[in-house]
């Protein structure tokens, strides 16, 4: 028998999308961890605009409250400073597991990739909850294929300076892989390809956001190495719409989630000159270790079983991060209102 608090969930995931004419269909209780920081917060958005409950759990480490407090009169939101590492008790439906010290600048120190997926996964099966991962496309190392499928598994560097990230979501998906098999958790597993767009952290190092920032503050654009190395940019209100599809659908995964769209260093400064500052000059920097040389995802499986694909490639995406960006670096306060 189910909890109480589950009775009407039933229903609610399984119409999601196909409610029928007249009949309206009950919000679910859904947790983001880290709901403060970019992903999460436009996750937050599109779950609160279609009817649900969000409990944000971040303890900003990267993320900000700006990102999330245009919901603080919603009596349908709620914030909770925590760090997910301590255990926490909730009731709920559904989990979108993001917190995470997304970028190199912040994850080396962080036990949460394993310690905070076993919580929730905990959290998960004491409750009922269906639980999501925002695994990484990372999980691939410098990878041997190209494009990557999910059943690659991956050239990773076990004791490296980027190990920690890695190795930490390829820990957090065996954790996953194991409450679904051992516990029966529902789980969903999504692989997130590079990812950009309004409310990205302006300072973690991250090349869409290192560019646009430069190139708005008159300085040169910093590439890595030769500009050669190639990756996969996603706008960000894609990749929302395939978590929620992957959330909402049967299929455990994992699932590449980003745009096949692929580009050298050199090509994105490019697009980021013709967008903002056709003056910006650019100026080359050793790279950094265990880079990997390309990266672009196979998505033929997300295609085929959530239907899903992205719709906005970079030359339409990257504009609508800039004015965001504008108004953080020149401090017209009007922060979350992207
Ligand atoms: P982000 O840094 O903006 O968001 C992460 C959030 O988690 C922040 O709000 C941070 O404060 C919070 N957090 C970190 N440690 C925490 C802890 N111990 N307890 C509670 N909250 C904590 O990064 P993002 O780009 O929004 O990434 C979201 C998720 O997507 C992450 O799991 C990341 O690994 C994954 N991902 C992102 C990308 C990308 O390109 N943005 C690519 C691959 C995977
Ligand atoms: N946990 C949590 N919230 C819950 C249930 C569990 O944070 O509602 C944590 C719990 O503290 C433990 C982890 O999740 O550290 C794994 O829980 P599980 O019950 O799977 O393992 P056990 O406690 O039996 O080792
Ligand atoms: N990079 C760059 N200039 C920068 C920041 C990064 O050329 O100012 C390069 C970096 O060496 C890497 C690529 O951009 O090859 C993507 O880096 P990012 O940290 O954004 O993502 P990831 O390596 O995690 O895919």
């Amino acid at each position: 028998k189910l909890p109480a608090y589950q009775h009407h969930r039933v229903a609610a995931v399984h119409s999601v999308g196909k409610v029928p004419l007249g009949i309206k269909r009950k919000g679910l209780r859904i947790v983001v961890t880290g709901g403060a920081g970019f992903v999460g917060s436009h996750l937050v958005d599109r779950l609160i605009a279609r009817g649900d409950s969000v409990i944000v759990v971040d303890n900003f480490f990267t993320g900000r409250k700006e990102n999330v407090m245009h919901h603080f009169r919603n009596p349908r939101f709620e914030l909770i400073r925590h760090d997910v590492v301590e255990p926490l008790l909730l009731e709920v439906d559904q989990i979108y597991h993001l917190a995470c010290p997304a970028s190199p600048v912040h994850y080396k120190f962080n036990p949460t990739n394993v310690v905070g997926t076993l919580n929730m996964l905990g959290l998960a099966k004491r409750v009922g909850a269906r639980f999501l991962l925002t695994s990484t496309s990372e999980v691939y190392g410098d990878p041997l294929q190209h494009p990557q499928k999910e059943t690659y598994w991956g050239n990773v560097n076990p004791i490296g300076v980027r190990s920690c990230y890695d190795e930490g979501k390829r820990t957090a998906e065996t954790l996953t892989m194991d409450y679904h098999r051992g516990a029966g958790v529902e789980v969903r597993i999504a692989r997130i390809f590079n990812t950009y767009g309004p409310r990205m952290c302006l300072d973690d190092g991250r090349v869409v956001s290192n560019f646009v920032a430069q190139a708005l503050r008159k300085e040169p654009l910093t590439v890595y190495g030769d500009g050669k190395q190639t990756r996969s940019f996603q706008y960000v209100s894609d990749l929302v719409e395939g978590l929620m599809r992957l959330m909402e659908g049967e299929h455990v995964g994992p699932f590449n989630l980003g745009n096949p769209g692929e580009f050298t260093m050199l090509e994105l400064a490019k697009v980021v000159q013709e967008t903002i500052d056709p003056d910006a000059r650019i100026e080359y920097r050793p790279n950094t270790e265990d880079d990997p040389h390309k990266r672009k995802p196979d998505i033929t499986r997300a295609k085929d079983l959530l239907g899903w694909e992205p719709k906005v490639d970079l030359r339409k995406g990257l504009p609508l991060m800039v004015s965001d960006f504008r108004q953080r670096i020149f401090g017209d306060h009007k922060e979350g209102a992207t």
